[in-house]
């Protein structure tokens, strides 16, 4: 093979990529004791696997659904063909076009009805599991009235997870949406809305020689008894396909001893569409997507493992000049990936999925002040006696 074909193959390779991994953001790369398996648990492909020190996504096995994606806390995984950037581009014409009334639906669904709709107002995904709360609201903040989301038969469909997801991404859309004193605007429907069909005159329909009657009939059976046919051509169709991983070691540690921390664009993004949409008129707000945690002063020995670990930074440690030390947490960079509460040593942290919606506004945070470290516990071999010497905190401790 010559050098060309040989770097055309891997380019080749390159662009077939359905899911994108980004090593580092797993909490379970950054922490084997992390209890995160949400992507693996939503995939019913089971195409996600964890080795020693990284995720590994089956390209044989993935038919790039992009539900992992969605439901990963971190945006370790992110959905390819489309992008994130593709589909809301895709998304803004289907708002403008179908003049506030855009519609999102799966293959499946328009596999039966190809030819009858008017494609400048749908987006098609290969499962609703695509969709997330960022594009949802960002459609909304850029003059979308509803955005109709149109399920097939995901009961009975075999990737039955993406149907689950997008209700609660429907449901956490919506209640944000109320949160900013905008009434719901996401639906989702059993059928394409009327309006996105091309309808047959009444009469006979010349292409297809049915009355207008019949071809409705037909539409409301096609979609039943086609989807889950429609949903293993596409795993057919991704057969083969590669999925890329990036070097799995992660050991840089920043100045202060911390793992290097960054927020996923997604929630960035969702942040600057409420923004847009309203003012929060409530005082607190429960949804899947921030967390709130307490740390029981008590319980707390000060180690600081937390800010360690913390993927986003948003528990931070503080050290003021007075010697008053401890940590921050700042709600609005907190993706509950439960990271920080799996990992302490003395089980003094908890999260509520609650949040106060000025923490989300106005960035607003806590304050944990700690008392000075306190004798390690009589664990020689526990995680915290482990990484007390690791980080330089002296001996590990002996009866
Ligand atoms: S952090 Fe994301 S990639 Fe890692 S286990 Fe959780 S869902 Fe999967
Ligand atoms: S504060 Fe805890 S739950 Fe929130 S992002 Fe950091 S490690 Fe995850």
């Amino acid at each position: 093979m010559s050098k060309l074909s040989t770097i055309l193959g891997l380019l080749e390779k390159i662009e077939s990529v359905d899911i994108a991994v980004h090593q580092e953001r797993c909490v379970v790369v950054r922490n084997r004791n992390a209890s995160c398996r949400r992507c693996a648990e939503a995939c019913t492909s089971g195409a996600l696997s964890f080795t020693s020190d990284e995720l590994v996504v089956s390209s044989e096995l993935c038919i790039g659904c992009g539900t992992c994606a969605t439901v990963c806390p971190t945006c370790a995984l992110e959905a390819q063909r489309p992008n994130d950037a593709e589909l809301f581009a895709q998304s803004l014409r289907a708002v403008e076009s179908s003049q506030g009334k855009p519609v999102i639906a799966c293959s499946s669904v328009l596999d039966t009805i190809r030819g009858y709709y008017d494609e400048s107002h749908i987006v098609e995904v290969t499962c609703l599991g695509r969709l997330e709360e960022s594009l949802l609201c960002g459609m909304v903040a850029n003059g979308a009235d509803t955005v109709y989301l149109v399920e097939g038969a995901c009961d009975t469909c075999p990737h039955t997870t993406g149907h689950t997801t997008v209700s609660l991404v429907c449901d956490t859309a919506n209640s944000l949406m109320r949160m900013c004193e905008h009434e719901d605007s996401i639906e989702l429907v059993c059928e394409v809305p009327d309006f996105a069909l091309r309808i047959p005159e009444e009469g006979r329909c010349c292409s297809t020689g049915v009355s207008r009657r019949e071809f409705f009939m037909q539409l409301k059976d096609g979609i039943k008894t086609t989807a889950v046919t429609a949903v293993n051509a596409k795993s057919d169709e991704y057969l083969g396909s590669k999925t890329d991983t990036v070097d799995a070691r992660y050991k840089k540690v920043t100045r202060d001893g911390t793992l290097p921390h960054f927020v996923p664009n997604r929630r960035e993004r969702l942040l600057d569409w409420l923004s847009v949409i309203g003012y929060p008129a409530c005082e607190a707000i429960e949804t899947r997507l921030w967390g709130h945690i307490g740390i029981d002063e008590r319980l707390c020995t000060s180690c600081r493992m937390c800010a360690t670990f913390c993927p986003t930074g948003a528990i931070m440690k503080f050290d003021d000049e007075d010697g008053v030390f401890g940590v921050e947490h700042y709600p609005t960079d907190c993706v509950h990936c439960r990271l920080c509460a799996d990992i302490c040593p003395q089980g003094a942290i908890t999260i509520s999925h609650t949040v106060p919606t000025a923490a989300l506004a106005e960035g607003l945070y806590d304050r944990f002040e700690m008392a000075a470290v306190k004798d390690p516990p009589n664990q020689p071999k526990s995680i915290y006696n482990r990484m007390y010497a690791l980080l330089g905190g002296g001996q590990v401790y002996e009866r």
